[in-house]
């Protein structure tokens, strides 16, 4: 180790690395998530409307209903009439009263059409209260979604610029750190992943909570070279607490 390097402040450099790291870890999950976050909203908002559109279907249905049974009834109407007709004509009692039967019949096929109309009239009062709900809380998820995707929105272009922050101070801190500590640093962050310099505070890895053996404890607070934590790899050094 090169006797100029003053490693307590190299240490120093070292911790504010592993804080920049953390920082641009944390905005990139947060960035990562923003595409899927975007989609969730669309289909949620596609999913809303799609409540509303099948109640107007239904609607539509019922309308379509109505217009059949009504021209059926029109159908029926003449022919009631024509019987009638026929009536005042007939001659024999069993053709008068098989005519009766058929008028009857008749005036009962045209009665039960006007209830099921009546019943597609309720039908349609009731499909259009409710199409109206639907229609008042698509327009209010709408509304939340894009609220949400301008928070989200704004979120991502502010992290990008708070990575653009920690880059540019990740280039200043590390030029401060002399290149093998740096090399170090890199290979040990590859070796142990994510945290590469741990605290040690009364004698404890603060990386993994294991305790540091006593002779290393003391060596560590010399600052003479690196110190590595025998459980997990990280790099070491001591804070008094
Ligand atoms: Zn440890």
């Amino acid at each position: 180790m090169n006797n100029n390097i003053d490693l307590r402040e190299q240490t120093e450099n070292l911790v504010k690395l592993q804080s920049i790291q953390s920082g641009k870890k944390r905005i990139n999950a947060m960035l990562s998530k923003v595409d899927k976050k975007f989609s969730d909203l669309d289909r949620e908002l596609v999913a809303s409307r799609a409540i509303v559109d099948k109640k107007e279907g239904d609607l539509e249905n019922q309308r379509k209903k109505y217009r059949e049974i009504e021209s059926e009834l029109n159908m029926n109407a003449p022919r009631i009439d024509k019987s009638k007709e026929k009536l005042r004509a007939v001659k024999n009692n069993k053709e008068y009263q098989s005519l009766l039967k058929e008028i009857e019949d008749l005036k009962k096929q045209s009665s039960s059409m006007e209830d099921n109309m009546l019943e597609c009239l309720e039908q349609t009062e009731k499909l259009e209260a409710a199409i109206k709900e639907s229609e008042t809380e698509f327009q209010s998820i709408k509304e939340h979604i894009q609220h949400e995707k301008e928070d989200v929105g704004k979120a991502a272009e502010k992290g990008k610029l708070e990575l653009e922050t920690l880059n540019a101070e990740w280039e200043q801190v590390s030029a401060a750190v002399a290149p093998e500590i740096l090399k170090t640093f890199e290979k040990t962050r590859q070796l142990v992943g994510g945290v590469t310099i741990a605290p040690v505070i009364n004698a404890v890895c603060q990386g993994c909570h294991m305790n540091i053996p006593p002779q290393l404890y003391n060596d560590i607070q010399r600052f003479d070279s690196l110190k590595y934590c025998p459980s997990c790899q990280r790099i070491i050094y001591p804070v008094v607490e």
